[in-house]
C-alpha cells in the first residue's frame, strides 16, 4: 500500500504538478489558452464557404440531394417586411429556422427553406410621401439590401423560390383567392362604422387602434366615420378556427400561450337572449329589443338598456330628435371605452320578465351609448350597474344619485343593500352567487339555477328566450384606402352592381406613378388617378369604376406559405400535387407579436383552401397549415442609464474599457445596466451586419443559440462572445489531426461509411492492425465473456470506452434536443463544448484511440455544423486534409478530395444507444476509515494514467454519489465529518481533497480499489474510532 501525506503538501502547494501521462494533452491546452482567438480569421472562413455555397456545382449537388426519393420537410419562418435592415431579431428567427433546415436535410429529408417578402404595406408608402420615391423602388432597395444581409448570415435559403408578394405575378393569386372567396359569399361588402386615421387618411383594424384609442402607426387620435367596407367573413371558420386548436396543442406543437391567445380572440362565450318590449309615448311602434348576455342570473338588476348608435331604434329617433343628431355626431370621436350615453325621449323598455315575476313591472330608460358595439350581439345591451363595472361606471356618469339594486349575494337567505353614490361600497359585486332573498321564486337559487329556472318561466309564460353562443369575434376588414396593396379585382356597375373582374382579366395591376406624384401627397392615388378606374362593366359593357381599395396586408400574408411550393406555376396560386405533398409547413418560426392575427388569418384561409380544389388533401390536416410553431422570444439589448437622472446614455457617454466596471465619463459615476426591448431612444440597438462582420456569422449565430432558450427573451451581451470564439478555435486546431501519431497515419484510410457500430469498427480495426483483441486461451476461455462483441469491447482501454460512451451519449443528446418542440439549442452548444473538452483531454492511448478521435471529430462536427456551417465545413476539410490523403484522388470513396463535396453530404450521426451501457465498466472499491471497513460499493472504472491525487478525488467522486458512500463522505451529514466537528476538530476541506476534512489523510490502494481515511489526530483515534465504527 502506497502511503502519500498529502495533507502536508497540500496547504502548502495548491495545485499538484503536471503529471507525467498527460503533458502532450496539457500542452496543447497551454497552446490553445495562449493562443489568441484573433488568429482564425471566421469573417474569411465564413466568405470562404459562403461563395463556394452559391457556385453552380454546389447548386447541383444540392438540388440532386433535394430531388432524391427522400420525405419532405418544410420549414418556414415567418417571411420578412423589406424595411431594408436586419435587426437581431431577424438574425435570431432565421439562425432558428436555418439550424433547424440544416438538421433535416442532414438526418436525410428533402428540405423546403424559401425566404420571400411581405413587400406590400404602409412603411413603403409613407417612405414615399416623404421623400418623394415610388414604393415600389424604395422597397426593391430594401429586398436588395436585405437579400445581401441573409446571405452573410450564412442561411441555407431556397433562393429559386424567392418571391415578393408586391409583384403582379404574385398578388394576382392573391387576387382570384379573393375572387374564390367572394363566389363562395365569403366576402361581402357592408357600410361599417370604422376606424380613421386622420393622419395616414386610411381604416384601421380594430387592434390596430391602441387601449387609448389612438393608431398604432401614427398615433393619431383615431376617428369613427361610416364607410362601406370590403370584409371577409372569417366568422364563418370559428368553430373550426377554435375546435382544431385542440389538435394543435397535441405533443406541445403549438405552444400554450399562443393557443391561450387566439382562443381568447375567438372568445366563445355561452349566454342567453332576451327580449325587452319597447313603450312609446309618441305613437310609434317598435320591435323588441334584442339582448345578449352571459349573466342571466342578474336580469332582475337590470336598470337601462344601452343600445349602439347604429341600433335601428337610435337611427329611427334620430330622425325626430335634433339633439340626438347632435349627440352621434359628437359620439364619433369619443374613444370606444366612453361612458357617454344619450336618454332616448318617449320611450321606455320592459323586463321580460314583468307580469311573470312580481314587482318589475316599472319601466327602464333606453340610452344610446358608444360603448354599445355594434356587432356584439345585436347591438345591444342589458345595463346591470350592481353587477358589472362598465354599467356601474356608465349608470353613475348619466345618473348622479340613484341607488343602485343588487339582486346576487354571496350568501343563501342574504339580501343585500342598494349601493349608495359616493360611499366606500359602492362597487359592483362581479361574481356569481345566489339569487337576493327577496325576489319572489327566485330568491336563493344559485346563479345557474336561477339562468335554468329563468328560462323555463318564460317559455311558459311565452316569452321568447334562448340559450345561444356568443364569439367576440368579428369578420375580418380588409379594405385599405391606399395605393401600396393587392387591388380588390371588383368593377362597380351602376345597374350590375359589383362584378368580379374575370380570372383571364387577373391581375388588375396597379396603376405606374412617377415617383414625384407621392411627395406630400395624401388620401387614396387609386381614388385620384385620372383614368386607372374607368373601366367597362365585365357584364353588361357600360360605363363603370373599379374598386380603388387595395386589401390589407395580412391578406398577402394568410397564403403565401402555399406559393413558396410552385412559385412559378402560372395558372393557379398553388398547384395542387405541390399543396398536397409540401402542406402542411412542418416548422413554422416567427415571433409571438404574431401569435393571434397573421396566424388566424392564415389558418382562416388555408382552411378555405382545403375546400376547394387548391389543396384537396388539406382535409387530412383539417386544414391547418403550421404542424409545428416555434415562437422564438424578443431580443434585449444592454442599457445604460444615469443612475441619478434616469437618462438613457449613449454608448459613446460609457467608458467601457472595462467592460466588467463600466463608468460615466463626464461623472465617473457607475451607470446602472439593465436589458431592454432595443429601441432608438434607449440607445441600445445592435446592428447584427456589424456584429458579423466583427465576428463571422457562425459565431454571432452560435454565441446567438448559446445565451437563451428559444423561447425566451435574449439579454444580447458582446462580452461573452469570446466564448464561441475560443471553443471554435479549439475545434479547428484539433481537426489540424494532432491527435493522429504519423505511425498511425501511415496504415489509416478512413471508412466509407462514418456511421458504422461499434462491433463493426472494432472488426475494421482488427482487420487493418489497429487493433489487438484479447486472446482466447486457457487463462480466458471464451466462455469468459457473453459475446464476441463483449471479448471485442473488453479489449479497449478504459479511455477508450469512456470517450465513445461519451460520444453515443452526446449523440443521443443532441439529437433529441434538436428533436424537440421547442428545439433546445443552447444546451446543444453546450453539450458539444463538453464533448470538445473530453477530446481533449482525453490521454492518447493507443491506435486505436485515435482512430475513435477521428470519428468522435467527425460526429462533432456534424452535430455543430447545422448552427455554425461555414466553421464545421472548414474543420471537416482540415481534418481530412491529413486524414484522407489515401482516398484523395479515389474516384468513388465519398471522402475523396478531402473531404468530399461538403460537410453537409454525409448524414447527422444516429446514436448506437445499447453500447452505451456496455461501454460503462465497472470496479468495486473499499471506503475504509482507519484501516477498517466502513463502505464496499460498485463505482465506474477510473481513466488509466491519472496522477494520484486525481484519482483519489475520481474514486472519493463517484463513491460519494451513491447512498453508501454519501453517508461517510457528505459535508453535511457525513460521520466522517459529523464526528470529528462534535469533537471539536477542525471541519475544513481538505485543501487538495475537499470530500475529507483537513485533518485527514489518505492511503489508497490497488488502482482505487481500497481508500483508507486516516485520522491525523492520534490522540482522539481510538475515541474517534469507537463512536464511528457501527
Ligand atoms: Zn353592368
Amino acid at each position: 500500500m502506497r502511503g502519500l501525506s498529502l495533507h502536508r503538501a497540500g496547504w502548502r502547494r495548491a495545485l499538484p504538478p503536471p503529471p507525467p501521462s498527460l503533458c502532450a494533452v496539457r500542452k496543447l491546452h497551454a497552446i490553445d489558452v495562449h493562443h489568441r482567438v484573433k488568429d482564425v480569421d471566421f469573417q474569411a472562413i465564413d466568405q470562404k464557404w459562403q461563395r463556394r455555397w452559391r457556385s453552380p456545382e454546389w447548386r447541383r449537388w444540392q438540388r440532386t440531394d433535394s430531388q432524391q426519393d427522400k420525405p419532405k420537410a418544410y420549414i418556414l419562418p415567418m417571411f420578412p417586411y423589406p424595411s431594408g435592415t436586419l435587426h437581431l431579431g431577424h438574425l435570431r428567427v432565421y439562425t432558428i429556422s436555418d439550424v433547424l433546415a440544416r438538421v433535416k436535410q442532414m438526418q436525410g429529408y428533402s428540405v423546403i427553406h424559401p425566404i420571400g417578402w411581405d413587400a406590400f404595406g404602409l412603411p413603403a408608402e409613407n417612405a414615399a410621401l416623404e421623400r418623394g420615391v415610388h414604393p415600389e423602388k424604395w422597397t426593391l432597395q430594401n429586398i436588395d439590401a436585405m437579400k445581401k444581409q441573409m446571405q452573410a448570415m450564412g442561411g441555407r435559403w431556397d433562393w429559386d423560390r424567392e418571391f415578393r408578394t408586391c409583384d403582379p405575378a404574385f398578388y394576382k393569386h392573391t387576387q382570384a383567392i379573393f375572387l374564390s372567396l367572394y363566389e363562395r359569399g365569403l366576402a361581402y361588402q357592408a357600410e361599417s362604422l370604422v376606424n380613421y386615421d386622420p393622419v395616414d387618411r386610411t381604416v384601421l383594424a380594430n387592434e390596430q387602434v391602441d387601449a387609448n384609442g389612438c393608431s398604432w402607426r401614427s398615433g393619431a387620435r383615431v376617428e369613427k366615420i361610416m364607410l362601406r367596407q370590403w370584409f371577409l367573413k372569417i366568422k364563418e371558420f370559428q368553430k373550426p378556427l377554435l375546435e382544431d386548436l385542440d389538435a394543435l396543442a397535441e405533443n406541445g406543437n403549438w405552444p400554450e400561450r399562443v393557443l391561450a391567445m387566439q382562443r381568447n380572440w375567438l372568445g366563445r362565450s355561452e349566454g342567453t337572449k332576451l327580449w325587452f318590449d319597447v313603450a312609446s309615448a309618441g305613437g310609434h311602434s317598435f320591435n323588441p329589443i334584442e339582448v345578449f348576455t352571459t349573466r342571466a342570473d342578474t336580469l332582475f338588476g337590470v336598470q337601462y338598456l344601452a343600445v349602439s348608435l347604429k341600433h335601428p331604434i337610435v337611427q329611427d329617433a334620430a330622425l325626430r330628435d335634433e339633439s340626438l343628431r347632435a349627440f352621434l355626431d359628437r359620439a364619433q370621436h369619443l374613444p370606444p371605452d366612453s361612458k357617454a350615453g344619450y336618454l332616448l325621449r318617449n320611450m321606455t323598455a320592459r323586463n321580460p320578465v314583468a307580469g311573470v315575476v312580481e314587482g318589475f313591472e316599472q319601466s327602464i330608460p333606453i340610452y344610446a351609448a358608444p360603448y354599445v358595439l355594434d356587432d356584439y350581439g345585436s347591438g345591444a345591451v342589458m345595463g346591470v350597474p350592481g353587477h358589472d363595472s362598465r354599467d356601474h361606471a356608465f349608470w353613475r356618469a348619466n345618473t348622479t344619485d340613484s341607488p343602485i339594486r343588487r339582486v346576487i349575494a354571496t350568501q343563501p337567505g342574504e339580501t343585500p343593500a342598494p349601493l349608495l353614490p359616493s360611499t366606500e361600497s359602492d362597487r359592483p359585486m362581479l361574481e356569481t352567487g345566489v339569487v337576493s332573498s327577496n325576489i319572489p321564486d327566485f330568491g336563493g337559487l344559485s346563479s345557474e339555477e336561477a339562468v335554468e329556472h329563468l328560462g323555463e318561466r318564460l317559455r311558459a309564460a311565452g316569452k321568447p328566450v334562448e340559450t345561444t353562443e356568443n364569439w367576440r369575434l368579428r369578420d375580418w376588414l380588409i379594405s385599405r384606402q391606399r395605393y401600396w396593396g393587392t387591388p380588390i379585382p371588383i368593377i362597380h356597375c351602376g345597374s350590375c352592381g359589383p362584378v368580379p373582374v374575370p380570372r383571364n382579366k387577373l391581375p388588375v395591376k396597379l396603376p405606374q406613378l412617377l415617383d414625384k406624384y407621392f411627395k406630400g401627397k395624401s388620401g387614396n392615388p387609386l381614388e385620384e388617378h385620372p383614368t386607372w378606374k374607368d373601366v367597362e362593366c365585365p357584364q353588361c359593357g357600360s360605363a363603370a369604376q373599379r374598386e380603388t381599395d387595395t386589401m390589407d396586408t395580412f391578406m398577402d400574408s394568410s397564403w403565401y406559405f402555399f406559393r413558396f411550393l410552385s412559385p412559378r406555376f402560372d395558372q393557379e396560386a398553388v398547384d395542387a400535387r405541390s399543396a398536397n405533398t409540401g402542406m402542411p409547413v412542418d416548422v413554422y418560426v416567427g415571433g409571438v407579436e404574431h401569435a393571434i392575427l397573421h396566424l388566424l388569418y392564415a389558418r382562416f384561409v388555408s382552411k378555405f383552401l382545403a375546400s376547394t380544389a387548391l389543396w384537396p388533401q388539406g382535409h387530412l390536416s383539417k386544414g391547418e397549415p403550421f404542424k409545428k410553431l416555434i415562437t422564438q422570444g424578443m431580443v434585449h439589448g444592454k442599457t445604460y442609464t444615469d443612475p441619478t437622472t434616469g437618462r438613457f446614455l449613449r454608448p459613446e457617454e460609457v467608458d467601457l474599457a472595462k467592460s466588467s466596471a463600466p463608468v460615466i465619463r463626464t461623472t465617473g459615476e457607475a451607470p446602472r445596466v439593465s436589458f431592454e426591448k432595443m429601441s432608438k431612444s434607449k440607445y441600445n440597438g445592435v446592428d447584427p451586419g456589424a456584429t458579423i462582420a466583427k465576428y463571422g456569422a457562425d459565431v454571432t449565430r452560435t454565441h446567438m443559440l448559446f445565451q437563451a432558450p428559444v423561447s425566451d427573451v435574449l439579454e444580447w451581451d458582446e462580452a461573452s462572445i469570446t466564448g464561441i470564439q475560443r471553443w471554435f478555435t479549439r475545434i479547428l486546431r484539433y481537426c489540424g489531426g494532432v491527435f493522429m501519431p504519423p505511425t498511425v497515419l501511415a496504415k489509416f484510410q478512413p471508412p466509407r461509411d462514418l456511421d458504422m457500430s461499434l462491433s463493426d469498427i472494432l472488426t475494421w480495426l482488427v482487420s487493418v492492425k489497429l487493433l489487438k483483441v484479447i486472446t482466447i486461451n486457457e487463462r480466458r476461455p471464451a466462455s469468459s465473456f457473453d459475446s464476441e462483441e463483449a471479448r471485442f469491447i473488453a479489449s479497449l482501454k478504459i479511455e477508450e470506452q469512456l470517450l465513445w460512451s461519451k460520444v453515443q451519449e452526446t449523440i443521443a443528446r443532441v439529437t433529441q434536443s434538436y428533436a424537440s418542440t421547442p428545439p433546445s439549442l443552447n444546451t446543444i452548444v453546450s453539450d458539444l463544448m463538453t464533448l470538445t473538452n473530453t477530446l481533449y483531454e482525453t490521454p492518447h492511448t493507443s491506435d486505436t484511440m485515435a482512430v475513435l478521435k477521428y470519428l468522435a471529430t467527425c460526429h462533432l462536427l456534424r452535430m455543430m455544423a447545422p448552427m455554425a456551417p461555414a466553421v464545421a465545413e472548414e474543420g471537416w476539410h482540415m481534418l481530412h486534409e491529413v486524414t484522407a490523403i489515401k482516398v484523395k484522388t479515389s474516384p468513388t470513396h465519398p471522402l475523396r478530395g478531402n473531404g468530399g463535396p461538403s460537410i453537409f453530404a454525409f448524414p447527422f450521426p444516429k446514436a448506437e444507444e445499447e453500447v452505451i451501457k456496455k461501454l460503462n465498466p465497472t470496479m468495486t472499491t473499499v471506503l475504509q476509515v482507519n484501516g477498517k471497513k466502513k463502505v464496499e460499493a460498485q463505482i465506474r472504472k477510473p481513466p488509466v494514467g491519472l496522477p494520484v491525487v486525481d484519482l483519489v478525488n475520481w474514486v472519493l467522486g463517484r463513491l460519494a454519489e451513491q447512498e453508501g458512500g454519501k453517508e461517510w463522505l457528505s459535508k453535511e451529514s457525513g460521520k466522517l465529518w459529523k464526528v470529528l466537528g462534535s469533537k471539536g476538530v477542525d471541519t475544513q476541506a481538505h485543501l487538495l481533497i475537499p470530500l475529507i476534512p483537513i485533518d485527514c489523510d489518505i492511503k489508497i490502494a490497488k488502482g482505487g480499489r481500497i481508500v483508507n481515511v486516516v485520522s491525523l489526530k492520534k490522540a482522539d483515534r481510538k475515541k474517534w474510532e469507537s463512536e464511528v465504527a457501527n
